[in-house]
């Protein structure tokens, strides 16, 4: 009994101690798989991109046709791809980051997950109003928020404006999709910068009281809701607006033919402009690669494929976007706020939508 106690006792300890060995070594042994990785990257650019457009594909073969190097792509919505840089940390692969959104890039700016690129070439194209201040994120191409109407309902001199959106005139006609997304963040952080908190706080509030359904769906939903009649006066970003007057489906353009267009406050502070952009990431391994490949999405060629990607506009001057659905819609009056300046504004904004109920 005694012999069998201490042969089982001995056993388990070697299986114990082999154990252990192999664990350390599987360390070891990933740790100099790990190092391995991040160390070859001389000719290589690893992506993280929250953006996916046929186009996208010319713009990243171009690059390395000119440089040689190569991209790894990872392709993930904004959420996903910022929970997955948080989640890697220090040891994150990640070069350059390519998100949309002030909101967005503010968001993972302040979260660390960036570093500030020393470029003069960006220094000269990218227009200060449309980066950050300290040169962590560029903005690469331009969205606008504009306000669709639906002409059989509503006159468009009575939604021309944000403000008017949430006047009782339009009570029970607004849609918009969720006040928390970046996209209405950035909008209501915009109007926090300009009017102070009370005035954004008194909009949401008016926005909630003319809603025509709880806010739900995308911007494209919006659309399709004005156009069916379910809503009278939405929000949408100008991109998909774009997408529509360019469909080949019959459907679409027959709800464009039921939706007017107008560019808010064209008489006053102009209407508010986004950005899609990049940053090289916090632990790039190939830091000098994602910085050339910042200067390279400057570049006028780069910047019309970065830009009809999406029916944006180019972020450089002078650069052509060469897309005629997106040139149709016109000249406009831009609101000039520094695009980094609603960053300060986006915990407050979010703050004002609970308080007011704005889901
Ligand atoms: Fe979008």
């Amino acid at each position: 009994m005694n012999d069998k106690g201490a042969a089982r006792r001995a056993e388990v300890l070697l299986d114990r101690l082999l154990r252990i060995a192999v664990t350390a070594t599987l360390v070891v042994v990933g740790i100099a798989l790990g190092r391995e990785v991040r160390a070859q990257g001389a000719g290589v650019l690893n992506l993280y991109s929250a953006r996916h457009y046929q186009t996208d594909e010319a713009l990243y073969e171009n690059f390395t046709k000119q440089t040689g190097i190569k991209i790894n792509r990872i392709e993930l919505g904004d959420e996903q791809l910022l929970q997955r840089l948080r989640s890697e940390g220090a040891n994150s692969p990640a070069d350059v980051v390519l998100l949309v959104d002030a909101a967005r890039l503010w968001s993972a700016q302040s979260d660390g997950l960036f570093q500030a690129t020393d470029s003069r070439i960006l220094d000269q194209r990218i227009p200060p109003h449309l980066r950050s201040s300290d040169n962590t994120w560029f903005g690469f191409s331009t969205r606008a928020r504009v306000i669709v109407y639906n002409r059989d309902t509503v006159k468009a001199e009575d939604v021309d404006t944000y403000e008017e959106l949430a006047e009782a005139k339009n009570k029970g006609k607004v849609c918009t999709r969720s006040g928390s997304h970046p996209y209405m963040l950035s909008l209501l952080g915009s109007m926090v910068q300009r009017s102070g908190e009370g005035a954004a706080e008194t909009w949401a509030r008016g926005m909630v009281a003319n809603m025509a359904r709880a806010p739900k769906g995308g911007d494209t939903d919006q659309i399709r809701g004005v156009a069916a009649g379910e809503c009278g006066v939405a929000l949408t970003n100008s991109y998909y607006w774009v997408r529509l007057l360019r469909s080949q489906d019959a459907k679409d353009r027959d709800v464009v033919r039921k939706v007017g267009f107008v560019w808010p406050n064209q008489a006053t502070s102009g209407t508010h402009v986004n950005v899609s952009g990049g940053a090289v990431a916090k632990n790039a391994p190939n830091r000098a690669n994602a910085v050339a490949f910042l200067e390279y999405l400057s570049s006028a060629e780069a910047q019309g494929y970065f830009a009809n990607g999406n029916n944006e506009w180019p972020a450089v001057k002078g650069a052509l976007a060469a897309n005629a659905a997106l040139e149709s819609l016109g000249k406009f009056k831009a609101d000039e706020l520094p695009i980094a300046a609603i960053g300060k504004s986006i915990v407050q904004a979010q703050k004002i939508l609970d308080r007011v109920g704005y889901q």
